[in-house]
């Protein structure tokens, strides 16, 4: 994309057709306040907001008592280098300690910290006194692999327990992980390590997947044959299916060889706050990945901060579930980082939401007794599609709080969401974040905020957004136009690993002082932050600004279609045309009929403006890894043009489909 460029330049998004359909998504004004009891012994109040506006670097620090310090920091946040931060800088800490020791040593040891539910339905469940030695014993392991405080290593593993384990354990010495989800490709990891230049690579011989097993060293041995690899000393390797792997004398390591035999007990270091804890790949949705860098003090603080007050977890009574990957940041920072800093326990899967069959995610919930679930708009449309009747065989009245993360979530699989999974009375929080904030940015509070079905609405406390225009004037309330955060926060990346050039052009050059975040974003009369997608992914139509989202709300409000991907096609009339690509519902039939049908819905519920030209019932979309739908790639399609990079795509067959079913010229009006 470009920034500051002709493309985001033309975009105002703050105009009429918008802010017709948003009031059309509100048309039933429906609001939902907090349960009673929820509010009542809520973590967090509406006292916080006030607080942290008084004094917001005041309120940093005293979540990072939140923290066990090994020594305090006397400085919050130094911004004396713009937008390098530092936070807490005089601070050191240990992670490793501050998510499994301390726990120890405050008498919790017996508390499970880790429920594994593996595909093929195989169960461990970890306290954290033997998440504690198994840290300590990895952490000796990689020492005696030659690991140094500073060095890389990529981590490439399937959902297991080892996975969390190997990322404490580089955290215990100092040694920044680079995740790279497993199921990547070789030329992904390939990529990954060199631009790290990691030194050892932490895999198994496979993993769970659909009810098969799925390898993962023979991505390893290849990408290792790269130039640029050759750094990498070691490849420690898990035994997870007993799968047949190749192996290189001298090089490779089974991980219960080396690991088991060490010391159970482990001193951890106490590192600067500033000191590297991770670099993670961005999901590629828009382009090239960039390495996030995040770093030790202020990342922990924040994570720890949100997971506790967005959740409302009481640790003693709570199970979290998390269904995202490690290898995403929603991964690192609410299965490992956040929940485990927090004393919690969760639950953690190996597989996929239907397999064997489609009520697994249910089964898992009633089976633990998950209290709360943290998942993403892709998951739960999918749900939508698979049928109500699927939860409805389970018993999922321990759930109490329901999260959202990764796209903006429609109304509709919102209110199915509450309704289905929620028994209509669980609050749902929106959360809006970014592999570079680190942390929940813009959310509701389930305590606090009465919620509004599709909106984020409202930063958290010590947080500050707003909404503003090309000229980065703030919009007023009912407008539209880019997402921007106006103040440093404790778990923002430190920059783009190896580039600081990138992570300036990126994120600070767009608006003077200001952290552009990429997505387009409206107030609404009250204020609230309504997510509108990338600001790339934003139509012309006949000189109208108009989100995609918005569209794909509309298509999705129609009952015979699960999930929608709109994109704006080049056309010589209107500059863009309208193409929507749609899944219908499971009984829903494809005819002409139908095509007809969905326009005029749209064209009634937004306007004749954002009526889509062309509509295509599709079998699947391409998504990112993380589930995410990958609007460049359709656009490529509706425009025929050769596909860009799509070697985050999780299945490039999916496109070939689609092309397939594409007509050659866009039908008439
Ligand atoms: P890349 O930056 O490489 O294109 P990506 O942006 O998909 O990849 P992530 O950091 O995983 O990588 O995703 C963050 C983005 O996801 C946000 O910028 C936003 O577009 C979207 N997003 C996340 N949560 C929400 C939400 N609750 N509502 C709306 N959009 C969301
Ligand atoms: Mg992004």
């Amino acid at each position: 994309m470009s920034y500051g460029g002709d493309t985001t330049d033309t975009l105002g998004m703050g105009d009429v057709v918008s802010n017709e359909s948003l009031a059309n998504l509100l048309r039933e004004e429906r609001r939902f306040t907090p349960p009673a009891d929820l509010a009542a012994d809520a973590n967090v109040t509406a006292e916080a907001y006030e607080r942290a506006k008084a004094d917001r670097l005041g309120f940093w620090a005293e979540q990072a008592r939140r923290l066990t310090w090994a020594t305090e920091p006397t400085e919050t946040l130094d911004w004396s280098n713009p937008p390098f931060a530092k936070w807490f800088a005089d601070g050191k800490l240990n992670v490793a300690y501050n998510c499994v020791d301390r726990h120890v040593e405050n008498g919790l040891g017996d508390r499970v910290a880790l429920h594994f539910e593996g595909e093929p339905g195989d169960t461990r469940s970890l306290t954290y006194a033997e998440l504690q030695r198994e840290v300590s014993q990895a952490a000796h392991a990689l020492t005696e692999l030659g690991v140094q405080t500073g060095d890389r290593v990529a981590i490439y593993l399937p959902m297991i327990t080892e996975a969390v384990i190997a990322m404490l354990a580089c955290a215990r010495i100092g040694a920044p992980h680079s995740v790279v989800f497993g199921g990547f490709s070789a030329d992904a990891l390939a990529t990954r390590i060199q631009d790290a230049d990691a030194r050892v690579i932490i895999t198994a011989d496979g993993g769970y997947r659909r009810g098969k097993p799925s390898a993962l060293k023979p991505a390893v041995d290849e990408a290792l044959t790269r130039p640029g690899t050759e750094n990498v000393r070691s490849v420690l390797v898990v035994r997870r299916t007993g799968q047949e792997v190749a192996w290189t004398e001298g090089r490779d390591v089974w991980w219960h060889e080396i690991v088991d035999r060490q010391p159970e007990q482990h001193t951890p270091e106490a590192f600067d706050a500033e000191h590297p804890l991770f670099i993670l790949y961005t999901s590629g949705t828009t382009g090239k990945p960039k390495g996030i860098l995040h770093t030790t003090g202020g990342y922990l603080t924040q994570v720890s901060y949100t997971h506790h007050a967005v959740f409302d977890l009481k640790p003693e009574s709570d199970v979290f579930w998390c269904t995202a990957d490690v290898g995403w940041v929603t991964g690192h920072s609410y299965i490992v980082y956040g929940p485990l800093s927090n004393g919690a326990t969760e639950v953690l899967y190996e597989g996929t939401p239907d397999t064997p069959h489609q009520g697994r995610w249910w089964e898992i919930v009633q089976k633990y007794g998950v209290t709360i679930l943290y998942t993403a708009p892709t998951a739960i449309r999918a749900c939508m599609k698979w049928g109500d009747d699927i939860p409805a065989k389970f018993d999922l009245s321990s759930l109490r709080v329901l999260g959202s993360v990764g796209e903006p979530i429609n109304p509709e699989a919102w209110i199915w969401y509450r309704k289905n999974i929620g028994a209509d009375t669980t609050p749902v929080v929106d959360t809006w974040w970014q592999t570079e904030t680190g942390g929940i940015m813009i959310s509701p509070l389930p305590g606090v905020t009465a919620t509004k079905p599709g909106s984020a609405q409202v930063a958290l406390p010590g947080i500050a957004a707003t909404v503003v225009d090309d000229e980065a004037n703030e919009v007023a309330n009912g407008a539209g136009g880019y997402l921007v955060l106006t103040e440093p926060w404790p778990s923002m990346l430190r920059t783009i690993w190896g580039d600081d050039q990138r992570y300036l052009d990126t994120y600070w050059s767009r608006f003077e002082n200001r952290y552009f975040a990429g997505d387009g974003a409206k107030k609404d009369d009250d204020g609230d932050i309504w997510l509108l997608g990338r600001v790339d992914d934003v139509m012309l139509v006949s000189g109208h600004n108009i989100s995609t989202t918005e569209v794909e709300s509309s298509l999705v409000s129609h009952p015979k279609v699960a999930e929608a991907a709109v994109v704006g096609a080049t056309d010589p009339q209107t500059t863009q045309a309208i193409c929507a690509f749609v899944i219908l519902r499971g009984s829903a039939a494809e005819d002409e009929g139908l095509v007809e049908e969905l326009r005029a819905h749209v064209a009634k519920q937004l306007g004749p403006i954002a009526k889509p030209k062309r509509i295509m019932p599709v079998a699947e979309l391409p998504k990112t890894r993380s589930g995410k739908i990958m609007r460049r790639l359709l656009r490529d399609v509706a425009e025929n043009r050769a596909l860009g990079d799509v070697t985050t795509l999780t299945d490039s067959s999916v496109m070939e489909l689609i092309q397939s079913k594409l007509p050659s010229a866009p039908s008439e009006d």
